[in-house]
């Protein structure tokens, strides 16, 4: 991609981390944000660079507004102003509604919804300036279908749909696209916690016989980012091996 500058954030592991790599392996020059997992970061970078790839990792907690805009800032600094972001970053806290925290909801809000607005108003001055962008967010199934025990990440991912829409809706006619990623299950740290027994029980309820893997959903984040997508914008690309249709 003529070594175009992509912000992935949350790309020290999971489908972040094979995002960046991704990314990379299509000409992208990469920067690889991460809040807790500078090694794992650092290796990402490692990774891309030994494939002939640039890449650079950056530290910041983007539920906070000032970290999220000084990302921005500095992945400008090193590598230019992004032109691709994809907001990945993302955590569970998982309970029934009935016993969730007040902590529990906040952090996930904070974590998988305000980021995306920081980040992306942080970037789309210059996108929309330089009349090309790609604003990419991950969101999740449970976003579209809800799930018990998620009440708080469900209304998250929802927020993220509502929210890329109308970003799209804003910067449409200056050469931006904002698109949306529902993965399904996806294997990573992310979701090896959960118990065999839940693991089988969706298994059985995917399509495909398989659960997904990071690439899976790296493959429909560079398609967004990529020039073949230039019309398409708003849309929600689900990644589930046929679970949710
Ligand atoms: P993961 O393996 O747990 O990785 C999470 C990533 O997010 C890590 O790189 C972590 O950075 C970063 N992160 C977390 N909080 C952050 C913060 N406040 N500031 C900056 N970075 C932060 O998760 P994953 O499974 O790859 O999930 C990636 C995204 O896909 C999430 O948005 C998740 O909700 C979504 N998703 C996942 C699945 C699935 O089945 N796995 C399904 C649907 C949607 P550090 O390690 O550096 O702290």
């Amino acid at each position: 991609m003529n070594g175009r500058v992509a912000l992935v954030t949350g790309a020290s592991r999971g489908i972040g981390r094979a995002i960046a790599v991704e990314l990379a392996s299509r000409g992208f020059r990469v920067a690889v944000g991460y809040q807790n997992s500078a090694a794992a970061a650092g290796a990402v970078c490692s990774v891309i660079r030994e494939n002939g790839g640039t890449a650079v990792s950056v530290q910041a907690d983007v539920s906070s507004r000032e970290q999220a805009e000084s990302l921005v800032k500095t992945v400008s600094n090193e590598l230019g102003a992004p032109e691709v972001l994809v907001n990945n970053a993302g955590i569970t806290r998982d309970n029934l509604l009935m016993r969730m925290k007040d902590s529990e909801w906040d952090d996930v809000l904070r974590t998988n919804l305000n980021s995306v607005f920081y980040c992306t108003r942080a970037v789309i001055r210059g996108m929309m300036k330089a009349r090309f962008g790609r604003i990419i967010a991950v969101s999740s199934v449970s976003g579209l279908v809800g799930n018990a025990g998620q009440a708080n990440y469900a209304a998250a991912k929802a927020g993220i749909l509502g929210f890329v829409k109308s970003v799209a809706r804003e910067s449409a006619s200056r050469g931006v696209t904002a698109n949306v990623i529902a993965p399904g299950y996806i294997e990573t740290d992310m979701t090896s916690a959960l118990p065999e027994e839940i693991k089988n029980g969706i298994l059985s309820s995917i399509p495909a016989g398989r659960y997904g893997e990071p690439k899976d959903v790296a493959r429909a984040a560079a398609f967004l980012a990529s020039d073949d997508a230039a019309y398409i914008t708003g849309q929600v690309i689900t990644v589930d091996g046929g679970m949710t249709m």
